[in-house]
């Protein structure tokens, strides 16, 4: 039987040491045959090899490599990433260090549109001081008085804290409003009135419930997960207003185009086409019921068939643009009426020519009443 695995030439191949070695190998005391296999050897190793090793532990999703994890992370709706980061330390640790990656990646892909109509505010603290000092003076928030009136359903901004240049006080109201409007869907879907508050009353529920809408705005100012999250809030709303007034078969206004699929998307693509323009600011709370699509700073460009928003550094042209009523407000009275006789005959080249009109207005009565 040995002789069926040793070749018959085996004794012509090999030297006659190695050929007894070998055969003496495979052939037990008592004449049995040891089977030799290079394959069973191998992994007779392996085995031998793996009940050596430690035992271990069973692989789970906190095993995963830091950017497998934040990949995973990135494809989560930002309320889910939020609840994620409160099961335990080492996700909250991650989702806290990288908070502004993880927003910034979920908010290119699913809000692209909605984080352009309502972007954030500028801190004050971030502002040029110059234009800081002006901007919190009487004069400007006498002038600023319009947009921050004591609307029912947004506090007004805290100057001390935020820069109040029109496009930051636009921003901080839509932000507010946006949050307000989550508030009450509950209500519109199920047609439950919204309580009615006198003019000149101020009931308690309505205090805390503005002070907790623009903590959550104040939230957003320092971490992007939570303006990420106002923006799915606010999606989530637009999507159910669009559903609430196309099942209102009385309702034929113009409305946009929403399939079942662009709902479940949970991104904001079908707010890229063509639809009705946010003229208005929803002054009140009985805007809501008909209130579709909220947004703001963006205009249809016919032209080009797409939307045309207001640029991301409008808060950088507008303190440029207050920097320079500064120095006309240093400047001798005379440059400062030219100012505003330009600014009245639209000659100023600014993108602002309202805005502009009105301040040099007010700086013009300024240095009247100056001693
Ligand atoms: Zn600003």
């Amino acid at each position: 039987m040995a002789d069926s695995i040793v070749p018959e030439t085996a004794g012509d191949l090999k030297p006659p040491d190695t050929v007894t070695t070998a055969t003496t190998s495979r052939v037990a005391e008592d004449g049995a045959l040891t089977v030799f296999s290079r394959k069973t050897d191998r992994l007779r190793k392996k085995h031998e090899k793996k009940m050596r090793s430690p035992l271990v532990d069973p692989a789970g999703f906190l095993d995963l490599s830091c950017d497998l994890l934040l990949d995973i992370l990135t494809l989560l709706q930002p309320s889910d990433v939020v609840r994620l980061s409160r099961t335990c330390k080492a996700l909250f640790r991650l989702v806290t260090d990288e908070e502004t990656v993880l927003a910034a990646f979920i908010t290119r892909w699913r809000y692209p549109s909605l984080a352009r109509c309502l972007a954030l505010p500028v801190r004050v603290q971030d502002v040029d001081p110059a234009a800081a000092e002006y901007l919190a003076s009487p004069e400007r928030q006498h002038i600023m008085t319009v947009h921050k009136r004591g609307y029912q359903h947004v506090l007004p901004p805290d100057q001390t804290a935020l820069c109040t240049c029109l496009t930051c006080l636009l921003r901080w109201n839509s932000l507010c409003l946006a949050v307000d409007f989550a508030h009450w869907q509950d209500n519109l879907d199920a047609g439950w009135p919204i309580p009615v508050i006198p003019r000149g009353r101020t009931p308690e529920w309505n205090e805390a419930l503005v002070e907790r809408n623009a903590a959550v705005v104040r939230m957003a100012l320092r971490r992007p997960l939570i303006h990420a999250r106002i923006l799915e809030a606010h999606l989530a709303s637009t999507c159910r207003s669009i559903r609430r007034h196309s099942e209102n078969k009385g309702n034929q206004r113009r409305r946009f185009r929403m399939t079942k699929e662009d709902e479940q998307a949970g991104t904001d693509a079908f707010l890229e086409r063509s639809g009705p323009p946010t003229v208005d600011f929803p002054y009140h709370r009985d805007n809501y019921y008909m209130l579709e699509a909220y947004l703001p700073n963006r205009s249809w460009n016919s032209e080009e068939s797409a939307w045309a928003y207001v640029p991301a550094d409008q808060h950088d042209r507008d303190v440029q643009f207050v920097g320079k009523l500064v120095e006309l407000r240093r400047g001798n009275p005379k440059a400062q009426k030219s100012r505003m006789a330009q600014a009245e005959k639209g000659e100023l080249d600014t993108e602002s020519p309202k805005q502009e009109l009105d301040a040099a207005r007010v700086l013009h009565d300024t240095s009247h009443t100056q001693p």
